[in-house]
């Protein structure tokens, strides 16, 4: 990710010669040919530019290794135990939706806990613990106790019949029920006699529990990220979504910022209905949002576009994506996935998108036992983390812009801007005072020209600096 500005490499040959037309940052903005969002815009990608992806993706990995023990689920003490990890990372909430509250169609569940769960044989050998992996229990599984032979516990086992040596990630959320999950040779290999079957978990009244963080802006207006916090021992879903959301509060939280953020560190499914339910008053604010969720495994990045279909955040995004030099795929919207269902409710129809590498399901170690710490690589997570801080960066940057002589070409020679850096440069300096009409935005004009936002960018800095362009007051919509 490599960003230069006036000033740091932009190789305009003469752009820092004196000349009659030449207008200092200072003096520009003095005479208000440059505005407070575009300074934000320049700062704001200044410190992208200085952010240590590497560093960033190795910091990604360790938050992921601390989690990753941890048995969450979609209440309970192992998801606040890691909400608190990220709350001492980021300014965050948690907030307490009480058992029984109504959120919508669905009610909020009773809070599930476990101590500890086994399958014991004869010799009271422990063939199927829990403390090896809490993937061996069904998630949210009822408590049992109980002696019973194989064939009695057989419907309550759970394996792969195709991937034998992996367990399985099963849950049992909304119907009340218990089960094992366990590699299909082991299930084979059990022989038949009687088990002793324990599994200490409880099903009571209490709370889900979600984290929000905010990061006020100069505007009302939200950018929201969500990211689901249920899985267990699952890496790339969806401790992956965890640790990038985490790293990109951090760094915006000490970012110039023009939109307000908000993330969500939400349970699946029900967490973004309970948040919905309780804030419908804030939703109108949020004028573009992403979902996180398998964005740290080594497959090109893939979005799924919001509802709406080509909102800011799509175009945005896929702008982004264009640019890189990497492979990437973008899909249209789908009512299956994750939490993005629910904002792109008819009744929301948020401008919310899917940001993923891998999608859910179409890699063979999605929810199993082989998403683990070597499925994720820091390369990947960092590599998320700056494609989305570019997203952003787009999104802060996203304004209109006025030729200032708009009555045929401007003569670029003359100020020294040609020849410009490269021929790209010299198109996106043609560009941008063409379709700088005061309608066009950034966005706009890098789809219509193909070129990268940031060169674009460039442009109009260099465009203002010498007079020829003025950022419109009024944003686009
Ligand atoms: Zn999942």
């Amino acid at each position: 990710m490599s960003v230069s500005y006036l000033g740091h490499r932009s190789g305009i040959p003469g752009k820092h010669r004196d000349g009659a037309n030449r207008v200092s940052r200072r003096q520009a903005l003095r005479q208000g040919s440059m505005t407070g969002g575009d300074l934000r815009a320049r700062q704001l990608s200044h410190l992208r530019a200085s952010v240590d992806l590497p560093s960033e993706g190795r910091k990604m990995l360790d938050l992921i290794g601390e989690l990753f023990p941890i048995c969450r689920s979609i209440t309970g003490a192992g998801l606040r135990q890691s909400l608190k990890r990220v709350g001492e990372l980021i300014p965050l909430a948690t907030h307490e939706v009480p058992t029984g509250t109504q959120v919508f169609d669905w009610t909020v569940p009773k809070e599930w806990n476990i101590a500890d769960a086994y399958i014991k044989d004869r010799d009271g050998r422990r063939v199927v613990d829990f403390r090896d992996n809490n993937l061996h229990v069904v998630n949210y599984s009822a408590p049992v106790n109980a002696r019973m032979s194989l064939a009695e516990l057989r419907p309550q086992l759970h394996s792969l019949p195709d991937q034998p040596d992996l367990i399985p990630y099963r849950t049992t959320y909304y119907a009340e029920t218990w089960g094992f999950c366990l590699p299909h040779r082991q299930l084979e290999s059990l022989t038949d006699g009687e088990y002793e079957v324990v599994i200490d978990s409880s099903l009571r009244d209490g709370a889900l529990t979600y984290g929000e963080c905010v990061l006020p802006g100069q505007v009302e207006d939200e950018v929201l990220i969500s990211t689901h916090i249920c899985h267990p021992s699952l890496a790339n879903d969806n401790l992956s979504g965890v640790a990038v959301a985490t790293a990109l509060a951090q760094i915006l939280a000490s970012a110039p910022r023009r939109y307000t953020y908000r993330f969500l560190f939400v349970p699946g499914t029900i967490g973004p209905i309970a948040w919905l339910a309780r804030n419908q008053d804030k939703v109108r604010r949020i004028k573009h949002g992403l979902v996180l969720a398998c964005v740290g495994d080594r497959g090109s990045i893939n979005y799924k576009r919001s509802r709406q279909g080509s909102a800011d955040i799509d175009r945005a995004v896929e702008c982004v994506l264009r640019s890189k030099a990497t492979p990437f795929e973008v899909r249209d919207f789908s009512p299956y996935g994750y939490d993005e269902r629910q904002y792109c409710s008819p009744g929301f129809d948020l401008p919310v998108g899917s940001f993923r590498r891998t999608p859910h399901g179409e890699y063979q170690e999605y929810h199993t036992s082989a998403d683990n710490l070597d499925f994720v690589s820091g390369a990947h997570l960092a590599d998320s983390l700056g494609t989305l801080l570019e997203a952003i960066d787009l999104l802060e940057s996203d304004v209109a812009f006025r030729n200032l002589n708009p009555k045929c070409e401007p003569q670029l020679g003359r100020r020294g801007l040609l020849p410009a850096a490269s021929e790209r440069a010299q198109m996106a300096l043609l560009w941008m005072l063409n379709l700088s009409d005061g309608d066009n935005s950034l966005l706009d004009i890098a789809e219509r020209s193909g070129l990268p936002f940031g060169e674009l960018r460039r442009a109009t800095e260099i465009l203002i600096e010498h007079g020829l362009l003025e950022e419109c007051a009024k944003r686009r919509q």
